[in-house]
């Protein structure tokens, strides 16, 4: 099958599909690319690397036990 230079992939958001040529890509619209900023700014997503300066301290494994 021969490629095409679209790719399709779908949105992170609302897994709707959408071609590389779209002004939103990755996402299908503006509204999910809004989500995605808002899911960043709240958390949503886990960082590789601890903020220690967070406002919530993130509660990852607390040690309930500890001597
Ligand atoms: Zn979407």
């Amino acid at each position: 099958m021969p490629r095409k230079r679209t790719t399709k992939i779908h949105c992170p958001i609302c897994k709707k599909s959408v071609k590389s040529t779209d002004p939103n890509f990755p996402f299908c619209s503006d509204r999910c690319r809004t989500i995605d900023l808002g899911k960043w700014a709240s958390g949503g997503y886990v960082i590789s690397a601890p903020v220690k300066d967070a406002e919530e301290p993130i509660r990852e494994d607390t040690p309930e036990d500890f001597d």
